[in-house]
């Protein structure tokens, strides 16, 4: 992991937004481990999750920023969350009495964020039930059970500027905002905006922007080459083989060598989140040059044809990377792949150790994060 590279891409989107950034580091900081320092030292204010558990991992780790969990069902540790200081979101009815009656409990007010569906019909309230929400909530606050302290809502094609949805999605939250504040409740942290949002301008310029994607590196809009990329995967050849023209590679035989070759394995498969949609298209750099991966990826394994080159046990390959070495970059995987670049990183599995350094050194294991 670069961790240089996410400090970098987080002070440009502190510099972006004047210091309003909630690094978003669900699923793991998008699989790229223990970054949650490293974002704070760098110019996030809060950070953004979706389990409560993923919330309270954090606090184990001594994290005493404020955290907002956006993302459960009405039966998770709102009691731990709220004995934590965690702010929750509350998309429905349902979360709000059951955040409700935890925090009594408790005997201490949660600390809430409204979540309004802006659009896209996937989380959040949608607007016909929200004014109930919104005077359900202001009978909870009566009670002591929470404190609305925001209003989160998220925009569905922020990545296109130019989608008049962008300007309907704002309207929506805009209108939330104000029936909230009708029914005498006091939001003060707005947030609408994630990385590509905040990119495009379509929804920023509230009190906090939501930036996951964007402190990776990865930019949704394709607008910009100010970001990083913060990850390089790697791997160690276990051996290599030299095989004659006609040779089947992998299961099923689907690749046939052309010539004369030689193949080397490399022990990293689609079980440790290597996309096998991505067999027969994919490449790694191996020995200063790209080399093709061939056949079939396996679960724990795969091959690469190094022609002429006989590669070495031990000599280090690289799956993907920033792309200054001539190494494949997220993106490129992505293609080859047909997703998203943050599928490709938050796939990692857990055979993969995560090591956060600048300068790559030797690793005992099979593969890498670096
Ligand atoms: C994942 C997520 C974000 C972060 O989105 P990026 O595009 O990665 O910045 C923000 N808000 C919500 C609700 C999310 O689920």
């Amino acid at each position: 992991m670069h961790d240089d590279a996410i400090r970098e891409n987080t002070a440009r989107f502190s510099a972006l937004t004047e210091g309003r950034v909630m690094a978003v580091l669900k699923a793991d900081a998008f699989g790229h481990g223990a970054i949650a320092r490293s974002v704070l030292e760098s110019g996030a204010t809060s950070l953004g999750v979706t389990s409560v558990d993923e919330a309270l991992a954090l606090r184990a780790t001594g994290i005493g920023a404020p955290i907002l969990s956006w993302l459960n069902t009405p039966d998770a540790d709102f009691e731990t969350a709220v004995r934590e200081n965690v702010d929750l979101a509350v998309p429905s009815v349902d979360l709000l009495y059951s955040i409700g009656w935890a925090a009594l409990r408790v005997g201490t007010p949660a600390r809430v964020h409204l979540h309004i569906d802006v659009g896209m019909a996937r989380d959040g309230c949608a607007a016909r039930d929200w004014p109930t929400l919104c005077a359900l909530a202001r009978e909870h606050e009566a009670l002591g059970a929470i404190r609305v302290v925001g209003v989160m809502g998220h925009m569905s094609c922020a990545d296109d500027p130019g989608n008049p949805q962008n300007t309907r999605e704002r309207l929506v939250f805009e209108s939330a905002v104000r029936t909230a504040r009708r029914r005498t409740l006091a939001p003060h942290i707005l947030h609408l905006a994630a990385t590509a949002a905040t990119l495009t301008g379509v929804g920023s310029g509230f009190d906090v922007h939501r930036i996951g994607a964007g402190l990776f590196g990865i930019d949704p809009s394709c607008r910009t080459d100010m970001l990083r990329p913060a990850v390089t995967l790697t791997s160690r050849v276990v051996s290599s083989r030299e095989v004659s023209a006609g040779t089947g590679v992998g299961y099923g035989l689907d690749y046939v060598t052309r010539s004369r070759t030689n193949l080397a394995l490399l022990p990293i498969g689609y079980g440790d989140g290597l996309p096998r949609e991505a067999s027969g298209r994919a490449e790694v750099l191996a020995r200063g040059r790209r080399r093709p991966l061939v056949g079939r990826f396996s679960m724990d394994m795969v091959v690469v044809d190094t022609g002429d080159d006989v590669l070495r046990p031990n000599e280090r390959v690289t799956f993907f990377g920033p792309g200054s070495d001539g190494e494949p970059t997220v993106a490129e995987w992505a293609e080859w792949a047909h997703t998203i670049e943050h599928e490709i990183v938050t796939r990692v599995g857990n055979r993969i150790p995560r090591i956060h350094r600048t300068i790559e050194t030797a690793s005992q294991s099979q593969g890498a994060m670096s």
